[in-house]
Parts: C-alpha cells; structure tokens; sequence
C-alpha cells in the first residue's frame, strides 16, 4: 500500500528494524535529529507531570528542557549523575512519570548504572529513558538493563561519517506512551529523510569496527596522557581511576567508548593554546566520526556552562594511535 511520506518511507523501516534488533527493542521510529528524538520523548508527557534529569547532560538538551518544563508546566528535577543516592532523594520527593539517564554522561562522562537507576524509577512508578549514543548500540544494551526507551543521536557513532543528522528512540514495549511519541512524530514532523535513512543503514555496515578502533585508541590515549606532564586530569570511564569505572566494567561490552575528556595544567588560557597547537585532531562539534575532533566545551556552551575552562573534549576516531598521540603531545609540550 502507498502511504504518505510523513507518515513513514521504506528505507527508514529497514533501519529501524536493523536497530530495533540491535537494541533488543520491540520498536523503533527514525527521527530528524537527536534532539527531535529526545524532545518528541519529553512531549508525551502532560502539564503536572514530573521528569527527573542528570545535572551532566548533552547541554543543548538540558537548556531546552528547562525552558520547555517551565513554559508547559512540568516539574524539572535534577539529579547528580555519578552521585548514589541523588536519583533516589529525588524519586522520594514526588510522584514521577519520567527519568533521564546519558551514561557516559557528556561531557564529563560520569557514569549512571542503568539497571539501578531503572529499579528505582519502576519502583517510583516512573519510566527510564536512557541516552546510550556514547555508549553506541554495541557498548550498552540499556533495554536489557531495565530502560523503557532507548535514545540515540543517530549523527554520531550509529552513522558514523559527519554527513547525517538524524535521531533514534527504541521501546521496550509498545505502551501508551510509546503510542503517543508516534503521534507526536508523525504530527510535527520531526521525520527523518528516506536518503538519510539509507545512508545510515550504510553506516551501521562499518560500526562494530569503527567502535572497536575508537575504544582501542581512546584506550590507548587515555593511558598514554593519564600521568602526562601538565595534563592535570584524564577522564575516562575504561581508567581505573575514573569514579565510575565499576559501573562501566559491567554495563559497557567490549570497550568503554570513543569520547574522553582532558584536564590541563594552567587553566583556561593555556588549554585554549594547546588545542590551537593541535594539527591532526580537528576542531568542531560533534562526535563519533571516524576523524579525531576536540572542543574546548566551556566556551561552547557559554556562561552558566558547569564544565571546567581547562577541559578538552576530545572524540577519538579511527586514525593510526601514534599520529594522534605525537600531535596531542606536541600540542601539550608547546
Ligand atoms: N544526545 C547526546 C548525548 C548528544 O551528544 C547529542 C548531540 O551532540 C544529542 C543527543 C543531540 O543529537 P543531534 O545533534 O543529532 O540532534
């Protein structure tokens, strides 16, 4: 049967069905972009509804939460990811109909264990929504960890080449909510190009070995800068000493990510320097790529930005390890 382009297209359903699968999901809907997927979610809910929400989140999407929440009358409470019992304290407070998990959480990847966190929320009567596109459908499988929705920017490891926005939400059963982000989707939409589509089904062909090469280098890096001289922090959740490795050893398989951040010696004006030294990793926003990119968040995002000014953020590629350390060495030497 013919149907009308909005509605859905042939090329988005075999993606769909092909991360669906992935991520153990009983459906899955292609969205525009990350952001129109994660908004999409959020608009299910209803005026006097509750949604509780890391403090460390992909920042565009905290600035738009906030302002949504406060203009459509839902009550905004954010929880410390990385904290134990903030998402409790927050649960006990009021009923709530939604939790927000990003685990590795952007851009300082504190580390949420999702099967705790989905306990809680169930217990609350609440529903999980986890952010897993650090996490990439191959690391983490929140879904079998007890999430209700999985959400991806599908922009990034999933498509894996900079040439696509696009977004992804997978259910774990397709309740009334899940009825209601279709409506929602399909209504406003936020739908995602046939072209698009297809060109995301050719980047899943190469994912496994994009991630397996970005986790390996960012490994690598991670070890390599840990002890570096004027490098004041690695943040990584793969080292041992990052707060929430335990979490990580037991919900991320087969490596810890692509995406680290640095901490240097000297603050602002001396990590500005040392990324304008850098010759191999390339500025810009954006992350899971097969090129290396590095961005000075705090002067991103702005005033009010709660990431350090002496921290790089750095999306590791699939390029050779020894170009991407002498470059970021030379760039910290000066
Ligand atoms: N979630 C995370 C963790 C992100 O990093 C981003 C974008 O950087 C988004 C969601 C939004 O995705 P998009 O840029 O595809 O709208």
């Amino acid at each position: 049967s013919r149907r009308y382009a909005r509605d859905q297209s042939l090329n988005s359903e075999m993606t769909e069905a092909v991360l669906c699968e992935m991520e153990n999901g009983a459906d899955c809907k292609l969205f525009a972009s990350g952001m129109a997927a994660a908004t999409a979610l959020v608009q299910t809910l209803r005026p006097g509804d509750r949604i509780a929400a890391p403090t460390v989140m992909y920042w565009s999407f905290r600035d738009w939460l906030i302002l949504f929440c406060r203009d459509w009358g839902i009550d905004l409470a954010f929880y410390t990811p990385g904290d134990e019992n903030s998402l409790a304290i927050v649960l006990q407070a009021a009923p709530t109909q939604l939790v927000w998990v990003e685990s590795p959480a952007n851009p300082t990847w504190e580390m949420v264990d999702i099967a705790r966190a989905a306990d809680l929320a169930h217990a609350a009567g609440a529903q999980l929504v986890a952010d897993s596109t650090v996490s990439t459908p191959l690391l983490t499988k929140p879904i079998e960890l007890g999430a209700d929705y999985v959400i991806h920017s599908a922009t990034k490891y999933i498509n894996g080449h900079s040439d696509v926005v696009a977004g992804a939400v997978i259910a774990a059963k397709q309740d009334a909510r899940w009825e209601r982000l279709c409506m929602v989707r399909v209504k406003q939409g936020g739908i995602l190009g046939p072209f698009e589509g297809w060109l995301l089904l050719r980047g899943m062909r190469t994912m496994h070995l994009r991630v397996e090469r970005a986790c390996q280098n960012a490994m690598a890096l991670a070890l390599h800068f840990e002890n570096f001289p004027g490098v004041s922090q690695v943040i990584y959740p793969g080292l041992t000493s990052h707060p929430g490795h335990e979490i990580a050893v037991k919900q991320m398989k087969g490596g810890f990510g692509g995406m680290l951040s640095i901490r240097f010696d000297g603050g602002k004006a001396r990590t500005a320097e040392i990324m304008g030294r850098m010759k191999h990793f390339v500025r810009a926003t954006s992350l899971g790529g097969v090129e290396s990119l590095v961005e000075h968040r705090a002067l991103v995002e702005g005033d009010g930005s709660p990431v350090p000014d002496d921290l790089l953020r750095f999306s590791i590629g699939i390029e050779n390890i020894e170009d991407l350390i002498h470059d970021l060495e030379q760039a910290v030497r000066g």
